[in-house]
């Protein structure tokens, strides 16, 4: 740029900065939001030719025939359906798999820090307006959801945890390689009580708002039995109740039977994954109010995809374990009326695919209103947030999306989303 071209450009820089320090914030834009149907997951009923009225980042106010305010600009979705924003409540959104070695030891946290974005990015157009990011190297998740925060960049709500906490020669450590491979990165290993409390402290302080934990083995890891527990009933006693006194909640990933049953035990607010979980851990969630995750989709994408991504053959032996055996379960927890919500891994496959696990979901035994209600108010209210997102009541986050068919008679149009509001603001479409 030539230089008298540079002065210029910052002169207008400076006077548009001054004019914009100097007038008064202009007054909250209303938005009149007009389909064909709306589903409200919160009252698990349908509303024809609905309007939704957003003043702001808020919903002011929904119905079949509410005033629309003079001069409120009018977003007509003609035949569409309108949805809650939907909620992801187990994602990765700061990576994604390209190579197994190639992950491991060719990227470093800056090339995954500088991608973040991109797959923040996809999953808001894919109509996931809100997420829980259940655990990222170096506290990128937390770095992410600051610059999405202040508009930075764009992506959905987040929930980050920061680093997940994992035991020694567990499944967040690094396994399978030789004792002298040591990569120095953040560890979120800790064993022990004192060590435990202390890493959940150090996540709290740098911005984590869930606590993860991995309770026991894992399938994307060498180590040795993915059902195996990896954290003594005492260890996760005290990182419940480390987290609790800092007003965190904890995830805990357990595919394990005995592991879920002592993460329930100590008060973790959801088991991740649950693959293995049998009728006694079913019975031990319902009574306790635990959610169940359980992110039955990734299986199809793992076991056609990773073999051309290097993955080590221990690792497609542990898919073969509980992939199959997840979906059963799952069907009975449904069965059961255990509390469940969507989370579907992202991340262990591509990001802005979140919504092919509806389909699955519908296959194994819920129905289309109870797969949008997990990834809606369900998942609202384990992430603490009712009434806040998950639906579109007055007060809550204009966030919200279309689809271009009825999700209740084919969930699986929720993978083709037409059209997204976050906060009052359209991401994804429009008129
Ligand atoms: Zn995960």
């Amino acid at each position: 740029m030539p230089i008298r071209t540079l002065r210029l450009a910052l002169a207008v820089a400076v006077c548009a900065t001054t004019l914009m320090a100097q007038s008064q914030p202009p007054p909250p834009r209303t938005i009149a939001v007009r389909a064909a149907r709306l589903v409200d997951p919160k009252g698990g009923t349908t509303i024809a030719n609905p309007v939704v009225i957003v003043e702001g980042d808020k919903v002011k106010a929904v119905g079949a025939n509410p005033a629309v305010p003079a001069g409120a600009e009018v977003i007509d979705l003609r035949a569409a359906t309108l949805i809650p924003g939907l909620i992801d409540a187990h994602t990765h959104v700061t990576a994604q798999p390209t190579d197994y070695y190639e992950d491991t030891f060719r990227r470093s946290p800056i090339d995954y820090a500088v991608l973040a974005h991109v797959y923040a990015k996809r999953t808001v157009e894919a109509g996931f307006t809100t997420i829980r990011d259940v655990g990222a190297a170096e506290y990128i998740d937390i770095a992410l959801k600051r610059a999405i925060d202040k508009g930075n960049v764009l992506g959905p709500r987040m929930i980050p945890a920061g680093l997940a906490i994992s035991s020694t020669g567990g499944h967040g450590d690094l396994t399978g390689f030789s004792p002298y491979v040591r990569i120095e990165n953040m560890t979120g290993v800790a064993d022990g009580v004192d060590a435990i409390r202390r890493l959940v402290r150090t996540n709290v302080k740098y911005g984590a708002d869930v606590i993860k934990v991995l309770a026991g083995g894992g399938v994307l890891s060498e180590e040795e039995n993915v059902g195996g527990p990896q954290f003594s009933q005492q260890e996760l006693n005290a990182l419940v109740e480390e987290a609790a006194m800092w007003g965190r909640k904890v995830a805990a990933h357990a595919h394990g039977a005995e592991p879920i049953k002592r993460a329930i035990k100590a008060g973790v607010a959801s088991i991740e994954h649950a693959s293995l979980i049998d009728d006694d851990g079913i019975r031990l969630a319902k009574e306790r109010g635990t959610f169940l995750v359980m992110d039955v989709y990734n299986d199809d994408y793992i076991l056609a995809e990773y073999g051309r991504m290097g993955y080590p053959e221990k690792i497609f032996d542990k898919e073969r374990q509980v992939g199959r055996l997840q979906r059963e379960n799952f069907q009975k927890a449904v069965r059961a009326g255990a509390k469940m919500a969507f989370g579907t891994d992202a991340g262990v496959y591509p990001h802005g695919w979140n919504a092919k696990q509806f389909a699955i979901m519908v296959k194994w035994g819920m129905t289309p209103m109870q797969a949008i209600q997990a990834a809606t108010v369900n998942a609202a209210d384990l992430l603490g947030w009712k009434g806040r997102v998950g639906e579109l009541s007055p007060g809550a986050y204009a966030d919200l999306a279309a689809v271009a068919d009825d999700p209740l008679a084919d969930v699986s149009t929720l993978e083709r989303v037409t059209f997204v509001m976050k906060g009052g603001v359209v991401v994804k479409g429009g008129k």
